[in-house]
């Protein structure tokens, strides 16, 4: 193999920079000549190319977002935009290719590896950490700690009048922000799109938490709760318990920021292992880390198969809220 190419696609995630100059430095490690795809699946589309050298991937370690950019592409998802693709990246030269995504970036590359063209390896990354066949995405890590931020200054105010505090964070389907977030921000209440939210029960639980004297509240809502986000479930417990409540959505500052440690790591040694993988001949494949130690998986099955929440952490949320 002589040349791969990169590309960062979907959600942008904390970490992302860290992966690509990992792909690249391993890549130039391994004499190869290394691609960048502006702007994901578009730019192959497009012919978005840009050459990667060990300089070009200075002083990104420790930056948000993605400076090969992220794009959302439609025509990717059809037969014709494959074959496109493949094309493309066939008269391109470019033999393996490397993706950094969430699931709907693992779809893509499914395709593209099942068409047997090029070799494709992935490595996961989104802040929703929805993904089988690793632990953890890259950037979750970032996510769920700049959340926590805001929760522990949201308690600081929340805790001078007794009403309580809706914080809605992001996970459209899942809810491994949310269930984190709340452990971590010691939440009366997570509510998550995997367990089903009973009203009356929640309203019970915040009238027994100012009874039994704490001084504040904290309900973290997962965005894709079925119940509603954040404003509906606050007008409803409102409702019943006419009780004034604030609500805090903290949105896309969960995207940004500059990657944690763990998640400088995660892709360092997820992005190293990548260009390993397609240099000894492998294809197909995500790479991961399972119980700290990198774990490979089917491309298929990382969105085919879904990944369980930890249902020990989801007991504890009760205990723990005292
Ligand atoms: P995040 O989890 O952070 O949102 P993601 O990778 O899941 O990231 P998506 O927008 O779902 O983000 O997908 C990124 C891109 O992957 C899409 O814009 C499209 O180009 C491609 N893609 C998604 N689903 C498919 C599919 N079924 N077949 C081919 N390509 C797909």
């Amino acid at each position: 193999m002589k040349k791969i190419g990169v590309l960062t696609s979907g959600g942008d995630a904390p970490g992302m920079n860290a992966c690509i100059r990992a792909v690249v430095r391993c890549g130039v490690s391994h004499k190869l000549e290394v691609v960048g795809i502006r702007q994901g699946y578009r730019g192959i589309l497009e012919e978005d190319f840009i050459k990667l050298g060990n300089r070009s991937v200075a002083n990104i370690i420790h930056r948000g977002g993605t400076i090969l950019e992220t794009a959302r592409c439609e025509e990717m998802k059809t037969r014709e935009g494959i074959r496109k693709a493949n094309e493309i990246l066939q008269r391109e030269g470019i033999e393996g290719l490397i993706t950094i995504g969430g699931d709907g970036t693992l779809r893509g590359a499914t395709a593209l590896a099942e068409a047997k063209n090029v070799k494709v390896i992935s490595i996961p990354s989104t802040i929703d950490n929805d993904v089988y066949g690793t632990d953890y995405t890259v950037g979750f890590d970032t996510a769920i700690n700049t959340a926590l931020d805001a929760i522990d200054k949201i308690r600081d105010t929340a805790e001078s009048l007794p009403r309580p505090f809706f914080i809605e964070v992001m996970g459209r389907n899942r809810g491994f922000i949310a269930l984190e977030v709340g452990i971590a921000g010691g939440a009366e209440d997570i509510l998550i799109p995997e367990v089903e939210t009973k009203i009356e029960q929640l309203c019970l639980d915040i009238e027994r938490s100012f009874k039994r004297g704490k001084k504040s509240c904290i309900v973290i809502v997962a965005e894709g709760d079925e119940a509603g986000g954040a404003f509906s479930i606050a007008q409803q417990v409102w409702e019943r318990l006419k009780l004034e409540y604030r609500i805090c959505v903290l949105g896309h500052v969960q995207r940004g920021g500059s990657p944690t440690a763990r998640d400088r790591v995660l892709a360092s040694k997820l992005g190293a292992a990548a260009v390993d993988a397609l240099v000894n001949g492998m294809a197909g494949y995500m790479v991961g880390e399972l119980k700290g130690e990198i774990a490979f998986t089917p491309l298929r099955e990382t969105w085919e198969k879904r990944k369980e929440l930890d249902s020990n952490l989801l007991q504890l949320v009760k205990v723990l809220a005292g």
